[in-house]
């Protein structure tokens, strides 16, 4: 595996692409099985993978949580490795952000809702370094996961929007074993907010069962608030998967999301539900169904 920290030195580890197919996996670092997921699934599909370190400070709202923010490029770096990752493209952020740098990629109204409300300039700074990214790698396909699902939209968006010759693969979010989603800010929780986090996955199961036994999208709702008691809600809320506008019946797809606060650490996690989707009878403890 080669770490490469310029986008020069970057575009000549991929040249010459010989009809080679290329994957970007983009991440902040603090690598958990979540990005290893998306590695796996890039070294599966694609010939040459590439994968994104850059903790992208025009992302963070919120000083505290960017210097806060894990970071550990050896300990990333031998992960990828063991992956069999080609390529880590971990640049500082004078390469990413040079002087003189004055352009944002701005998404509309998608991304000033849920997560753009709560942090602004947030979607800003993804859609600004995703753009480059992607300019950078000309991936064939880039891979993002759906604990991020707001982002997913945006990207999407954004690379509809703006022509940009990309596949957006999207993979299904990895949680541990009692439901929590593997997030890099749980290593900060402590042993009993990791216990209260558990409330945010039990509302989305909630909420899904509610879908699935025939109530209203408000009654769902409500039986999710019904688990957050005991964390900080920023939002929870039931909009459609693409547009992130509020849904009102269960006819089409509805995603449900969460964010909230723990122990000062801020979370987030969603799940779906699909029209044609059955009640399971026994979904594993705190799962949400089609999370
Ligand atoms: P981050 O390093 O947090 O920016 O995440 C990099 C990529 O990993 C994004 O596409 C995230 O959506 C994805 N990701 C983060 N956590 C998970 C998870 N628990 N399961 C699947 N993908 C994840």
């Amino acid at each position: 595996m080669r770490i490469v920290r310029t986008v020069a030195e970057l575009r000549r580890a991929l040249a010459p692409r010989d009809g080679r197919t290329v994957g970007l996996v983009p991440t902040m670092g603090a690598f958990h099985e979540g990005h290893l997921a998306l590695m796996r699934a890039a070294r599966e599909r694609c010939d040459v993978v590439v994968v994104s370190l850059f903790v992208n400070p025009t992302q963070f709202d919120d000083g505290a949580d960017l210097t806060a923010y894990p970071r550990d490029e050896a300990r990333d770096a031998a992960l990828a490795q063991a992956e069999g990752v080609d390529v880590l493209f971990a640049p500082p952020v004078e390469e990413v952000y040079p002087d003189g740098f004055a352009t944002t990629v701005h998404v509309g109204a998608l991304a000033g809702t849920l997560e753009g409300a709560h942090r602004p300039g947030h979607f800003d700074g993804v859609a600004t370094v995703v753009t480059k990214l992607l300019n950078a790698v000309r991936p064939h396909v880039a891979f993002f996961g759906r604990k991020d699902a707001q982002q997913v939209a945006v990207i999407r968006r954004l690379v509809a929007d703006l022509d940009l010759p990309v596949e957006i693969d999207v993979r299904p979010t990895v949680r541990d074993a009692d439901g929590l989603a593997l997030s890099s800010r749980n290593a900060r929780l402590s042993a009993e907010d990791r216990r209260r986090a558990l409330a945010l996955s039990e509302a989305l199961h909630a909420f899904t069962l509610d879908a699935l036994t025939g109530r209203t999208v408000e009654e769902a709702l409500d039986a999710a608030r019904a688990r957050l008691r005991e964390v900080e809600v920023e939002y929870v809320a039931a909009v459609d998967p693409d547009t992130f506008r509020p849904a009102e019946s269960f006819e089409g797809e509805v995603l449900v999301a969460v964010a909230a606060r723990v122990g000062g650490v801020r979370l987030i996690d969603n799940a779906t539900v699909q029209p044609e989707d059955e009640l399971r009878v026994e979904p594993v403890k705190g799962i949400p169904c089609n999370a």
